[in-house]
């Protein structure tokens, strides 16, 4: 019998409005995926769509359907399945990761493992999470700082309009580690500026400074930055990854980016081959979507899974990132239970 898949809206809300260089909100709409198959059991997955990266709730509703329609009967045909979607409709990442985790979390339930044991993994492998800051008044980034106590490596959003604002802020609260996330929002010349300053104030990781095409301006940055250069935005699947060896340090994964959780593995694999650091984050999304992402923690140099963390109604428990540990679950698949 073929596999079933059915959706269903998640109403997400960040504690404080999650400002970014390209804009902010508190509400959040992603959708569950539910993969069930002969026997009743269940899959999970989110998606988790960006308008960035050319999807919106309506764009993975109106996908979902189709690619459900080809999932055939064999959950754990997963590189068939996988192939097959994406050859058929292209792009739709976000869509795809998640029935590429809602399939992972069927297997892993049949086989009564986690989906991290399945590719014998390492829990305690996994470095500590950062949580973000997002782009704020000076009053409120000290608020959020008091907040985010527990966290050791903080995260900030600059690229907007008052950046020495801002890390002038957050210094004035903290002597946390600090690592920063321009998001395309600066020019190279813009990024080379403020090299100093970043490290004046004691920053330690420099992600996506410029838009993504602007390679030469990663290179350019990279030969002066003496903290590592991260892409984002400029590496979206494997096949970005050959041509950013050489001008950033590092790659940043994120499932509702590359499309599945092998594909993410395929990065890291390709990224290391590179010599290249490898980083995994997240949009803001649910325990559900942070738990698949999770399952890659203990094969990366950084992680940046605080999307559900960020939530004050998140649905679902699974991994976590309390006081920036990465905690995975020990139940079969992604280990994901609704609240
Ligand atoms: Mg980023």
């Amino acid at each position: 019998m073929a596999l079933r898949l059915s959706t269903e809206i998640l109403s997400l809300r960040t504690r404080h409005p999650f400002v970014i260089a390209r804009g902010g909100n508190s509400d959040y709409r992603t959708v569950l995926v539910r993969i069930t198959d002969e026997d009743g059991t269940e899959g999970w997955g989110e998606a988790a769509a960006t308008r960035f990266y050319g999807e919106t709730l309506e764009t993975v509703q109106a996908v979902l359907p189709e690619y459900g329609a080809l999932l055939g009967d064999d959950p754990w045909q997963l590189e068939a399945i996988e192939a097959r979607l994406e050859r058929a409709i292209r792009r739709n990442a976000a869509a795809r990761a998640a029935i590429s985790a809602a399939l992972h979390d069927l297997v892993g339930k049949r086989a009564g493992v986690p989906v991290w044991k399945l590719w014998g993994l390492d829990p305690a492998a996994a470095p500590r999470s950062t949580f973000t800051i997002g782009m704020d008044t000076p009053e409120r980034v000290r608020l959020k700082v008091e907040e985010a106590g527990e966290y050791p490596i903080l995260k900030i959003k600059l690229g907007g309009p008052d950046d020495l604002g801002m890390l002038r802020a957050i210094r004035g609260a903290t002597d946390r580690e600090l690592r920063v996330d321009a998001n395309c929002g600066w020019t190279a010349v813009q990024a080379i500026r403020m090299l100093p300053v970043l490290e004046e104030f004691g920053v330690t990781v420099l992600e996506q400074p410029v838009p993504p095409e602007d390679h030469e301006g990663l290179a350019q940055i990279r030969r002066r930055a003496s903290i590592p250069l991260i892409a984002d935005e400029s590496c979206v699947t494997s096949a970005d990854i050959p041509r950013l060896a050489g001008i950033v340090d590092g790659i940043n994964i994120k499932l509702a980016k590359c499309g599945s959780l092998r594909e993410a593995m395929r990065m890291i694999a390709i990224a290391r081959a590179h010599g290249l650091m490898v980083m995994v984050g997240c949009m803001i999304e649910s325990s559900l979507g942070i738990s698949a992402a999770a399952q890659v923690t203990p094969l990366v140099d950084i992680v940046d899974l605080d999307g559900a963390a960020l939530l004050s109604n998140d649905p679902f428990a699974g991994a976590s990132i309390a006081g920036g540990q990465v905690a995975l679950s020990h139940a079969p698949g992604l280990g994901v239970q609704r609240r």
